[in-house]
């Protein structure tokens, strides 16, 4: 069976603890899409496009990984990108409280998705697009959190 994992989030923007992630994913699955979810009540502080560009940025030549923007259930997106695994990023016990709701939550959508959690290494777990976003609305510089093809 191919195997396709969908890995959904913002990525507003996309930080080296994604990066981390995904470089950890490849070598697991056939495919990996990257999945901008729009979420109306979350702040758009970055347009799609710009956030599409820097993923593709950042993967020029890995034909595993494809960039795609989402809006509705990710279990539905799933469904129509015939993929048969959520990938989430683990930074800590608040992340897994959060996403292990998400993921029993997801199941009972749909028992053919399963979620696969990785965890990240402890240098970067304080990493996080919120923080990196409101260092930027200071001023402040965030070229450390985020992969060297990306200019913010
Ligand atoms: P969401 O808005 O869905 O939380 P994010 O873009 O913040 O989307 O995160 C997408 C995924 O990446 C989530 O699984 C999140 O836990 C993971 N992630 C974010 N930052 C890190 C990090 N520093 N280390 C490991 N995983 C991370």
């Amino acid at each position: 069976m191919n195997k396709t994992a969908v890995f959904p989030g913002s990525f507003s923007p996309f930080t080296i603890g994604h990066q981390c992630i995904i470089d950890k994913a490849i070598p697991l699955f056939d495919k990996i899409i990257i999945a901008i979810g729009i979420n109306s009540k979350k702040n758009q502080y970055f347009s799609i496009e710009e956030r599409i560009q820097w993923i593709k940025d950042v993967y020029p030549n890995n034909p595993k990984i494809t960039v795609q923007f989402y809006e509705g259930l990710t279990v539905d997106f799933c469904n129509r990108q015939n993929a048969n695994f959520i990938l989430r990023g683990l930074r800590d016990s608040h992340d897994f409280k959060f996403e292990k709701n998400i993921a029993q939550m997801n199941q009972k959508l749909n028992n053919e998705i399963e979620t696969i959690f990785l965890i990240t290494p402890p240098e970067i777990s304080h990493i996080s697009s919120t923080i990196i976003r409101d260092i930027i609305k200071n001023g402040g510089d965030v070229s450390k959190f985020i992969p060297k093809q990306i200019n913010l």
